[in-house]
């Protein structure tokens, strides 16, 4: 099988050992849950339920109020003792439900089907929206949407992302290995229901059992071996490394005839058209230098970051950086009160040696962030349009295209704070557009 890959690209250390032979432990649900009404891109969900309200598991505490939304369900039954706004990962602070397990577990009924290839297009896909899935690779796309392009739009390829090139990460390399069968179902009910003619599994070389493992069940699902590079896993990079075609700037994959689906998503899918079961639950890698025992867990979404840390042995020492994520995209965190949510594959502890802030040089102009960079843009030029705030020069110069990978902050020798100055420049232009368009 040859290896496919992308332009540019960085080799960081993968410290994936610390859990990628860690099988997936279950976690039981924590006393409380914070269940955030935002936690896909798009408009927040709209809590259905109050104060003193009894729920299920699995019943809707929050509806969609538009397609580009999700709705939220509960992933405990118990008793609703606020409807408030409360941390969130993203750092600010979302309207929430919080539940008091009644340690019941006592579960909606749940509308199964045992051969779900063969139900209706409609009907899998209004499963998949009633189930509340999005993107679970990070991004938190609602999948029904993803998977509704314009009509006129040809879908040649699904592929479905197994790639996990974030370093530390290792919950989709377990999901791949324990819950092959599932990710096979989850990208044939989401091929019917975009179109596509032809099925492609995208995984790195350094997850090659994951690879063994689905090829037990892939039939005429084809599999892609790709190097193992970051951001080989970054949307546009694996379509252009599996298929040769370039998603065009500013635009969208279904423009290049692709829709991508993380190997997560999959699963959630097939057990929400197989099983009728919601999202309320995901798989988070809890690891790092200063985590005592690193490992993998099956999380019901809404667990505060606290527990599940506390689960993993707690910390060696103080450290000097949480994340939720990876280390290269993931969201560094003030305190561990905030949940985890559909989008949060991970929790990585740094130590303080390993989170210093670094001294900032000149640039040399030795090129190399211009070498990785997978977009093909000019970080250095970027950076010094975004701290002289030419934000026209900025847009010239296709700041909307950077993916915000790190890979020239991470390359640059000067340790210049490139990618921080490239969002400056992002979030000025979205704003200039905004204000131009009201
Ligand atoms: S400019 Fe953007 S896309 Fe290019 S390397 Fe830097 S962060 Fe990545
Ligand atoms: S990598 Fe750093 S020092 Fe080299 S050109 Fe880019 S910004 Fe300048």
């Amino acid at each position: 099988m040859s290896v496919k890959t992308f332009f540019g690209g960085i080799h960081p250390n993968y410290a994936k050992e610390l859990t990628a032979a860690s099988p997936i432990e279950v976690l039981s649900a924590p006393e409380t849950v914070v269940v955030p009404m935002l936690q896909h891109i798009g408009a927040p969900a709209v809590p259905t339920v109050k104060k003193g309200d009894k729920v299920l598991a699995g019943q809707v505490i929050g509806e969609a109020p538009q397609p580009i939304s999700a709705p939220v369900h509960a992933p405990i039954s118990g008793t609703v003792v606020a409807v408030t706004d409360r941390p969130h990962i993203n750092g600010r602070s979302v309207l929430s439900v919080i539940i008091e397990n009644d340690g019941q577990n006592e579960w909606v009924e749940l509308d199964t089907h045992p051969d779900p290839v063969q139900l209706d297009r409609e009907v899998i896909l209004s499963k998949i929206r009633a189930a509340g899935i999005v993107g679970m690779g990070g991004a938190g796309f609602p999948t029904a949407a993803k998977l509704t392009p314009p009509k006129d739009a040809t879908i040649d390829y699904l592929i479905l992302n197994g790639a996990e090139c974030e370093p530390y990460l290792t919950a989709d390399h377990r999901l791949m290995l324990e819950y092959a069968e599932d990710v096979i179902l989850g990208a044939k009910l989401m091929a019917k229901v975009c179109g596509a003619k032809k099925i492609i599994i995208g995984i790195e070389d350094n997850k090659m059992d994951a690879v063994a493992e689905l090829q037990k069940f892939s039939g005429a699902i084809e599999i892609a071996l790709l190097d193992t590079k970051y951001p080989q896993g970054g949307e546009k990079q694996l379509i252009k490394a599996i298929t040769g075609r370039e998603v065009p700037s500013n635009g969208l994959p279904f423009q290049a005839g692709v829709v991508v689906q993380n190997v997560a998503t999959a699963v959630a899918v097939a057990q929400a058209v197989r099983d009728g079961k919601p999202l309320v639950e995901r798989i988070v890698t809890v690891t790092g230098p200063v985590i005592n025992e690193p490992r993998n867990f099956l999380v019901p979404i809404g667990t505060p970051l606290q527990n599940i840390v506390e689960a993993a042995g707690g910390f060696t020492e103080e450290p000097g950086k949480v994340i939720v994520g990876g280390p290269m995209m993931g969201m560094a965190q003030v305190g561990l009160e905030a949940p985890i949510v559909k989008t949060s594959n991970g929790i990585l502890a740094l130590s303080k040696a390993e989170s210093h802030e670094p001294n900032v040089m000149p640039c040399i102009k030795c090129a190399r962030c211009v070498d990785v960079c997978p977009v093909y843009l000019l970080p250095l030029r970027l950076e010094a349009f975004g701290m002289n705030e030419m934000w026209d020069e900025a847009k010239a110069y296709g700041a909307m295209d950077c993916i915000e990978c790190g890979c020239c902050t991470y390359i640059c020798p000067s340790k210049r704070p490139l990618l921080q100055y490239i969002r400056v420049a992002k979030n000025q232009i979205v704003a200039a557009s905004r204000k131009k368009s009201s």
